[in-house]
């Protein structure tokens, strides 16, 4: 489908840690800030740092999982996951960069206190995919990444490394393969990679910067162009 080089564990690491400077960056601002609409719909900012902050503690209980064998899932339930996010909307904006800080800094001291055998260990999304714990720093970059995106505070996903684009393209892109949606071909005009929708009608050529179609790909607001001014499928929910 596409003809990236695979993201490795230590770029995905270097990533989470980008994504979660300019997240800590972008939500540092105070209670009116926080709670003025994100680009994600019917979620403020606020909404946003607590659920990226609820998201450090759930990665935080797979980490403890690969490095005990005790199964403890990222959530106990699903009401737990949007509790996380209600919080959003009741602690103060002190609070809620406190927690964002306190989580994360929480989760990069746990996880790298992972040995060699731990990492190699299987653990369960949320979404139940089986994944052994080396992909849980690819989980948390792709999180920290986007949503710094979300909050609509400057930071786009222009100011994101390519190969970070790049690598979630193919994640995405795998997932709308699976599901049903409209038949597209997306290729960048800066990047030697494309990217196939498989779905219904014929395949639309969508194309515009890695940054606008990785935009455009996750479901955030982009404006990428087709050939001959065929309009640009509309693509459902991710995830
Ligand atoms: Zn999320």
């Amino acid at each position: 489908m596409t003809a990236t080089p695979s993201r490795t564990f230590e770029e995905a690491r270097d990533w989470a840690r980008l994504g979660t400077a300019l997240l800590i960056g972008a939500a540092d601002a105070d209670a009116a800030v926080l709670d003025a609409p994100s680009l994600l719909p019917g979620w403020t900012r606020g909404h946003v740092v607590a659920h990226v902050a609820a998201n450090a503690d759930a990665l935080g209980n797979l980490v403890h999982w690969a490095a005990t064998g005790e199964k403890t899932p990222m959530y106990a339930s699903p009401e737990e996951r949007a509790e996380g996010i209600a919080r959003g909307a009741v602690l103060s904006a002190a609070e809620l960069t406190a927690w964002l800080r306190e989580s994360a800094a929480k989760l990069e001291a746990a996880t790298a206190a992972l040995d060699a055998g731990a990492w190699a260990a299987e653990v369960v999304t949320a979404q139940g995919r089986t994944v052994p714990a080396t992909e849980l720093p690819w989980m948390r970059s792709r999180e920290v990444c986007v949503h710094a995106v979300d909050l609509g505070r400057g930071v786009s996903f222009a100011d994101l490394p390519d190969r970070f684009l790049a690598a979630l393209c193919d994640d995405v892109a795998a997932r709308r393969a699976a599901a049903p949606g409209p038949a597209a071909v997306l290729v960048p005009t800066d990047a030697e990679v494309r990217w196939e929708l498989p779905g219904t009608g014929d395949p639309v050529e969508v194309t515009g910067p890695l940054h606008e179609l990785t935009a455009y790909l996750t479901g955030r607001p982009a404006w990428p162009t087709t050939r001959y001014g065929a309009p640009v499928p509309e693509l459902g929910p991710w995830l």
